[in-house]
């Protein structure tokens, strides 16, 4: 008979792990507590506005490619991936306007203008991503960090110059190392904002993190035609295909524990549902905090996952426009003037910045179905910090939508406030309140620190056989590539643990 795997929450990481389990035979069931898949991949839909209210940009397409491909099916005969170039439009306080492009020769041309010296050097940064990519990549990302002396000896296989070893451990942070090759403020603001792509601050995140400007610049970046929610609609069509049960409104109360470890979970809604292992997609603070039983969370583990720092939060505003602003691309930067200062309010003070960078996507610009004629579905994006005593989104959250969408309009969104027909906000306390995101936490937790690339939690609980994760807030991280090796990840754990693989 086939060994049995409960997975707590459907968003991109339980699907991903539900995945790879169920097209190795085993008997796989997703409890998620919403009324749909996806979690932060979600989607908002009203009266011919389609809005995706989590990520709206993928990257690193081999990874979903690889995932189809397990269930026997093909990602590109299940959406069309638009690749967008430009990538994305910079719009700084000066007035200065800076597209991006994948195309190296491009960028290098657009970056002269501002500083030839920048320009050389671009390919060189990028380069410094690329051999990070190369040695990190196999034993750090694609696979469990489960016996370190493994993934130690896999790194010094591939670290064939001097210089590498410098790169993989360097002490400086991204902005220091941005601030080698860019001298232009312009460029290094557009470089540093890279770190916020794991949740983290440029001025203490470590250098390794080149690799994130690296994969996008190489890997292109890439939208779902009808929205980033299609990609979750395919995986639930994967799911079916490979026989996974899942369900909907079927919150879970608890993972169940005796003396051999975990025995399987029980639902709000009455009912156990007996595991020979349990996956928890959720938050793993959260999962500890709430679902695993007092008596079984290991103390010291407890400790450390509450000494970690969160990421960054986001406060987004969903806006239907009855214009258009035919200015906009599908991505948008509109910078703030002081990013130093921007990321000292959001970490140190953990209070919402007073001139915050906004991002605005408007897949209206590439997508006729976003929107209903002549209006545009803006995705408004800031960076927020994580939940605290310091800041109250119940109290501010009216206030610093004003205080957003003044500065749209002042930065070329003309008369915005007036032409909003439909909006929503979320704040992080929504964030916290779906998904189960600790503290409102978009990537679990922030890589603010040297040793951050070795510190996130891994896929298997420590001290209690039977309980692994897959999500943004372990091993490898956040974000909807990363999500989905975790859940392969965990996938490839219980297999090995159960003897099946
Ligand atoms: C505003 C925003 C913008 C983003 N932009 C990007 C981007 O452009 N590109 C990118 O790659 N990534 C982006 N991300 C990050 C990306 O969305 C996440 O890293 C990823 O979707 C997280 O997936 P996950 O597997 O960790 O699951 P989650 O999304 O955290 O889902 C967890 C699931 O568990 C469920 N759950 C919680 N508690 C229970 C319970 N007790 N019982 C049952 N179910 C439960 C929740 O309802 C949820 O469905 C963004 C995120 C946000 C919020």
């Amino acid at each position: 008979m086939s060994k049995t795997i409960a997975i707590i929450g459907a968003g991109v990481g339980g699907m991903a792990a539900a995945i790879h389990l169920a097209a190795q035979g085993f008997r796989v069931q997703i409890f998620e507590r919403n009324a749909s898949v996806g979690g932060k991949l979600n989607l908002l839909e009203c009266d011919g506005w389609r809005f995706d209210t989590g990520p709206s940009l993928l990257t690193m397409p081999d990874v979903a490619r690889d995932l189809f491909a397990v269930a026997g099916a093909s990602l590109d005969d299940a959406l069309e991936l638009v690749p967008l170039d430009p990538t994305c439009r910079y719009t700084f306080p000066d007035g200065i306007i800076f597209d991006t492009s994948s195309e190296q020769e491009r960028m290098m041309a657009t970056i002269s203008e501002f500083s030839e010296h920048d320009a050389e050097h671009f390919p060189r940064f990028l380069d410094y991503g690329r051999r990070v990519y190369e040695i990190t990549a196999e034993p750090f990302l694609f696979n469990a960090l489960d016996g370190m002396p493994q993934v130690g000896s896999a790194l010094l296989r591939r670290l064939n110059r001097p210089q590498d070893l410098a790169r993989v451990l360097s002490p400086i942070t991204l902005h220091q190392l941005v601030k080698r090759h860019f001298r232009d403020p312009h460029m290094q603001q557009v470089f540093d904002r890279y770190a916020t792509y794991n949740g983290s601050s440029p001025y203490r995140t470590p250098a390794v993190y080149a690799i994130i400007p690296y994969v996008e610049y190489h890997f292109g970046v890439w939208y779902p035609r009808g929205g980033l929610y299609r990609l979750a609609e395919a995986l639930v069509d994967l799911l079916a295909k490979v026989g996974v049960e899942l369900h909907l409104n079927a919150p879970v109360r608890r993972v169940i524990c005796g003396g051999r470890g975990v025995m399987g979970i029980e639902l709000v809604e009455g009912g156990d549902i007996p595991a020979d292992a349990v996956i928890s997609n959720v938050d793993i603070a959260t999962t500890y905090r709430y679902l695993v039983p007092e008596d079984a969370r290991p103390r010291a583990f407890v400790e450390r996952l509450a000494s970690m720092e969160p990421s960054l939060s986001g406060f987004v505003l969903l806006l239907g426009t009855d214009c258009r602003y035919d200015h906009l691309l599908h991505h948008n930067i509109y910078f703030s003037d002081n990013y130093r200062q921007e990321f000292f309010d959001i970490f140190e003070r953990r209070v919402a910045p007073r001139d915050p960078t906004i991002y605005v996507c408007a897949t209206s610009r590439t997508d006729a179905t976003q929107a209903p004629d002549g209006g545009e579905n803006l995705f408004v994006l800031v960076n927020a910090p994580y939940l605290s005593d310091d800041f109250s989104w119940t109290a501010e959250r009216e206030n610093y939508r004003d205080l957003v969408i003044d500065k749209l309009e002042r930065m070329g969104l003309v008369g915005l406030r007036e032409h909003i027909v439909f909006e929503r906000i979320i704040t992080p306390e929504d964030l916290e309140a779906r998904y189960g995101a600790q503290r409102g936490a978009i990537y679990g937790f922030s890589s603010n620190s040297l040793f951050a690339p070795f510190a996130r939690p891994q896929n298997r609980a420590p001290d209690l056989p039977g309980l692994y994760f897959a999500g943004g807030s372990v091993h490898p991280g956040g974000g909807l590539p990363l999500v989905m090796l975790s859940g392969k990840i965990a996938a490839d754990l219980i297999a090995r643990d159960l003897g099946v693989s």
